[in-house]
């Protein structure tokens, strides 16, 4: 009998306790630890920040869907790894052995890398959704008085299309709130263009990106590093092609949104030969620690190198299809293990992405995610806002029932066919 635990319940980890418990051994036990009762919807905060949906419209109870599952949960955060001991020491005290670990913990987010930044400074985030409800009180204040707003992602950042999601989430509320004409609005990014997306741009991401930032009245400034933020006040330093700094920039605005850098979780941090640097978890082409062979990763935790240099950093986003790909290569690749047999499953490196507009939204598929690209779309439409509601529906079904059915993937190949990409 193997101990197989799982740290972490998100976008990552829940759909790894399904799809790991489908895979494990009849004696095999697996065990969810996480530092919150709740599963919730990453890609719907931006929704709840602008009050277009409940926290509780996007949040589900972790412990009786894992009950249903056979799958132990212990809902206690991790507070430190011991790989060279197989235990997870927790909050609380406890120590809880493994045989093999998933580490699926997500981004720690690195406001405290600028000074002023996030929700205990003087910008909103999205990332969470105790940040989205936190925005959603910011936002309803600032509709009552509106005035100058400052969205987009700082330098560091992976994580773009939610900060090109948000400034348009929040255009369109403006609008329909007849008060868009009170709101101007600039967009900030470390981007070396509009519509890079940390990806070298998708298509004619550059071409459309900057067509809907004019006919939608959004200044921008790219290359951006944020120096810092004050009350109501954004310093901001534009810099050259070459990484040099060009021109500085003093934005006042009434609300702000910034997407921060991300770094590794504090329980692996620093552990020598399982993370970089930064925190993120180094692993093979198999999910797998070359150091730590019994540990794996899934989920935005992993380490993946920057596509190409930029002038300001910025990093590779980790989304959705990407991660549900990571986890079924895990669950297969522990499950040889187990048999003898070596790992053999690798997860796609494709970046497929919707982002709502409100009214409308923006799709690409990226594939593979580093140019040159077998496919390489980005497209726009009413579609998207119209899949991105029916996707929130389908995933939060998915975890409620515990299925392990690959959804990224089916809507994928479902868009892409009515596309006509998926014979490219
Ligand atoms: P998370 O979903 O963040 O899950 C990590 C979990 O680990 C959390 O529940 C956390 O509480 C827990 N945890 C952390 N530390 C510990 C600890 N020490 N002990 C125990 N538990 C711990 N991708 C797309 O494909 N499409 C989208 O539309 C999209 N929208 C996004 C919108 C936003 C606002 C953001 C931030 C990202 C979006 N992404 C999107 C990217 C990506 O899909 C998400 O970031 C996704 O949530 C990543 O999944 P994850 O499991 O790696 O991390």
């Amino acid at each position: 009998m193997a101990e197989i635990v799982i740290l972490g319940a998100g976008i990552g980890g829940l759909p790894m306790a399904f799809e790991m418990k489908e895979n494990a051994r009849p004696g095999d036990r697996v065990t969810v630890i996480s530092n919150t009762p709740t599963f919730h919807f990453v890609p719907s905060n931006p929704w709840v920040a602008v009050d277009w949906r409940d926290r509780e419209e996007i949040e589900l109870p972790i412990a009786p869907i894992l009950e249903k599952k056979g799958v132990d949960f212990i809902a206690v955060g991790a507070k430190r790894v011991h790989p060279e001991r197989n235990v997870v020491e927790l909050m609380d005290g406890r120590e809880v052995p493994y045989d093999f670990l998933v580490i699926a913990t997500g981004p720690k987010l690195a406001f405290d890398e600028i000074e002023g930044l996030g929700p205990n400074g003087h910008t909103q985030s999205v990332c969470h959704v105790d940040h989205a409800e936190h925005a959603k009180q910011a936002w309803m204040e600032f509709v009552k008085d509106p005035g100058p707003v400052v969205v987009g992602a700082v330098q560091g950042a992976s994580c773009f299309g939610p900060a090109y999601e948000f400034a348009m989430i929040m255009e369109t509320d403006l609008r329909k709130r007849k008060i868009r004409d009170k709101v101007p609005m600039t967009y900030v990014t470390s981007e070396p263009y509009i519509g890079h997306l940390g990806l070298n741009g998708v298509g004619d991401s550059k071409g459309l990106m900057e067509s809907i930032f004019r006919d939608k009245s959004i200044r921008w400034i790219c290359n951006a590093k944020v120096t810092k933020v004050e009350q109501g006040v954004m310093h901001v330093t534009e810099h050259d092609e070459d990484g040099k700094p060009k021109k500085e920039h003093t934005l006042p605005f009434k609300y702000s949104m910034m997407l921060p850098a991300f770094k590794g979780v504090d329980a692996i941090f620093g552990i020598d030969g399982l993370v970089n640097p930064r925190g993120f978890v180094l692993i093979d082409e198999h999910q797998r620690n070359p150091k730590f062979p019994n540990i794996f990763a899934v989920g935005v935790c992993v380490a993946i190198a920057p596509t190409e240099p930029t002038p300001v950093p910025t990093g590779v986003p980790k989304t959705g299809y990407m991660i549900e790909s990571m986890v079924t290569a895990t669950a297969h690749n522990i499950r040889a293990v187990l048999d003898g047999q070596p790992p053999k499953e690798k997860a796609t490196w494709n970046a497929v992405c919707l982002a709502d507009f409100g009214d409308r939204g923006a799709a690409f598929v990226a594939l593979p995610q580093i140019p040159p690209r077998n496919v390489n779309w980005f497209g726009e439409g009413y579609w998207v806002h119209l899949a991105k509601i029916a996707f929130e529906k389908y995933f939060l079904r998915k975890m409620k029932k515990g299925t392990s059915e690959p959804i990224y993937e089916k809507i994928v190949m479902q868009a892409m066919g009515i596309m006509k990409l998926k014979d490219k």
